[in-house]
This record gives C-alpha cells, sequence and structure tokens, in this order.
C-alpha cells in the first residue's frame, strides 16, 4: 500500500571522528523514502531549490519513490551541518539554512491523496499538518518526527499537528524536551495526552522502544564494530518501520513489533558508511538476513 513521507530534501554538511564531507545529498525524506522503498512503493512530498541535479535526483530513480510531488524552485536547496562526538552519541548542529522550505507550500499531486499510511518526516509542523489535511478521509496510520530545532521554534504549531497523528517517532533528548519529564514512561503518558497512541523512542547506539496501551518493545541497535556517520539513521528506522507496516497492511502487535526489528536495520545500515552510501547500494537479502541476525541476538531462554 503506498506510503506518503513529506520532509526535507537537502544538502549536508558532516563531521564525525570518522572523517568529514562538506557537501552530500541528505534530508529526512530522503532517507525516508529510500528505506522505506524496499518494502513498499513511496510518494514524496517536498521542496529543492536550482542546485539539485539530475545526478542528485538519481538516488530515487529505479525504487518504488514517486517524485512528481517534489518541487523544484529558484533559490537553494535546505541545508544542515552537524558534528559528531567521539562515541557518535551527541550531535552539534552547525547550520541549519531552510532556504527554500521556508516558502514552501506544499500541493500534493492528485494521486498522493488517496495515501493510507503517511509519515510526516522532519520539517516545519504546519507544513505537516498541510499534507496531512489534503490526504482525503482518514489514513489508515499517521506518523511524524520532530526534533529540538522545532520543538523550540514551533512549540504550539507542533502540539497542533500533534491532534491529529498516531505514532510519534522520536529520539530519547527530543522525548524529554517535548514532554518535559525525564522519564521515558512517564513522558510517554504526557505524549499520549497531545495526541498520538503510540510512542517510538530512538535512542541510537541503545537501540529503540515502543510504548502504547498494549505495553512496551524494545529492540536493540546492531552491534557494529566500525559505525561511521549516524546521520540519517532515525529517519532510515522510521522508513524500515513504516514500509514494513504499509507492506503489512495490518498493524497488530506482532507486526508492530517486526516493523521495530526492520527499523532497526535499516538504521544500522546507514550508520556504517556517510551519508546515504551505504543505503545506495544495499540489498534485500542483506536486510533480511540482518533481521534474522536480530532474532538470535534477542533470543534468549528462561
Ligand atoms: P537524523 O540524523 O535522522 O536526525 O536526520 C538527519 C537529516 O535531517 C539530515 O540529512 C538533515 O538534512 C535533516 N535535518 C536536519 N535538521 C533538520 C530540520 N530542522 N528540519 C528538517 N530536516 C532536518
Amino acid at each position: 500500500m503506498s506510503l506518503l513521507v513529506v520532509g526535507s530534501v537537502a544538502f549536508d554538511a558532516l563531521e564525525s571522528p570518522y572523517g568529514k564531507v562538506d557537501w552530500t545529498l541528505g534530508g529526512a525524506a530522503t532517507y525516508f523514502a529510500v528505506a522505506a522503498s524496499f518494502f513498499a512503493p513511496v510518494s514524496l512530498v517536498a521542496v529543492v531549490g536550482e542546485d539539485f541535479t539530475a545526478k542528485d535526483e538519481a538516488i530515487f530513480k529505479g525504487r518504488h519513490i514517486d517524485t512528481e510531488g517534489l518541487e523544484r524552485v529558484p533559490g537553494k536547496s535546505f541545508f544542515w551541518a552537524g558534528k559528531y562526538s567521539e562515541n557518535l552519541n551527541e550531535r552539534v548542529t552547525l547550520a541549519t539554512d531552510l532556504n527554500v522550505f521556508a516558502g514552501f507550500q506544499p500541493k500534493l499531486p492528485e494521486k498522493y491523496r488517496a495515501s493510507k499510511y503517511v509519515f510526516l518526516a522532519n520539517i516545519a509542523p504546519d507544513l505537516q499538518r498541510d499534507v496531512l489535511h489534503q490526504v482525503k478521509g482518514t489514513p489508515k496510520l499517521a506518523a511524524l518526527d520532530t526534533m529540538n530545532y522545532w520543538i523550540e521554534r514551533t512549540n504550539s504549531e507542533l502540539r497542533e499537528t500533534l491532534k491529529h497523528v498516531d505514532i510519534l517517532m522520536i529520539n530519547d533528548s527530543e522525548t524529554r524536551q517535548l514532554s518535559n519529564e525525564h522519564n521515558l514512561m512517564r513522558a510517554a503518558k504526557h505524549i499520549f495526552k497531545m495526541g498520538p497512541s503510540t510512542l517510538v523512542v530512538k535512542r541510537g547506539e541503545y537501540g529503540a522502544m515502543m510504548v502504547d496501551k498494549r505495553g512496551v518493545f524494545c529492540v536493540p541497535a546492531f552491534p557494529l564494530e566500525e559505525p561511521h556517520d549516524p546521520t540519517g539513521a532515525g529517519d532510515s528506522f522510521a522508513g524500515g518501520f513504516m514500509g514494513y507496516l504499509a507492506a503489512a497492511k495490518n498493524l497488530s502487535d506482532a507486526t508492530l513489533r517486526k516493523a521495530m526489528v526492520y527499523g532497526s536495520v535499516l538504521g544500522s545500515f546507514t550508520v556504517e558508511k556517510f551519508g546515504l552510501d551505504r543505503l545506495r547500494v544495499l540489498k534485500r537479502s542483506e536486510i533480511h538476513a540482518r533481521a534474522r541476525h536480530f532474532a538470535k541476538l534477542t533470543q534468549f531462554k528462561l
């Protein structure tokens, strides 16, 4: 079933203890779309500037990603620069230049409006809401990601958008910041009052945790010997998670748990190389082999 995503398609400058790149294709929606397209067809809504070339767009070609909703306008594409700490767990944002996203008014192509699975990737909350409102009827599942940048600058818009989504997928520090609660279980209760009925907390090298009224499920991060660049791991996690759900067509507890594992699988591949380098060459067979590895990792007898 088709999966709609709105979010940033960007250029990034990245620095980690393993190296530095000054200009590479990135953006939350880019990582999400590529990761999700291993499971289900994706419809992309975003805006890029004149610096976005056919070579950049090639990442979406030959995959099940519809780019009719990728608008091109005069100006520069979204630009983000980040630097990671020695242990890759912390990062500092060095630049966030919204550029063409500042004046973006998304307009869904008619064929996107029937989407039943919607992912509002990290971008201004009013743009996320605008896209959601253009979808016909109520989607089967709407999930949202955001980050400190939007929590701090557009808190009331974000809270308005949250009223309309089923799943909130954010990292641990964002969960604490949004809920004003240090304990993640208590934070989940606060967040449920804001609208979402499920919280997925992405915790970097500590894996991810899903909380809903049925209970809690935790998945580890894949133990990598040589992680290089965590950029986009969260978006790739979301892509694996939502892509798996869109393909499974049911939202049972068992399906959601498997989606968490596939999210973790996609996130782990992204971290292996800089930017989108690992996802570009990833094969379906590698995804399923790593999912089986996860089953072994977490198996035990009582
Ligand atoms: P992640 O590492 O999963 O949090 O996502 C990193 C990607 O998000 C990068 O490729 C950036 O281009 C993009 N990004 C960073 N800051 C923002 C922001 N404020 N809004 C939208 N996208 C962003």
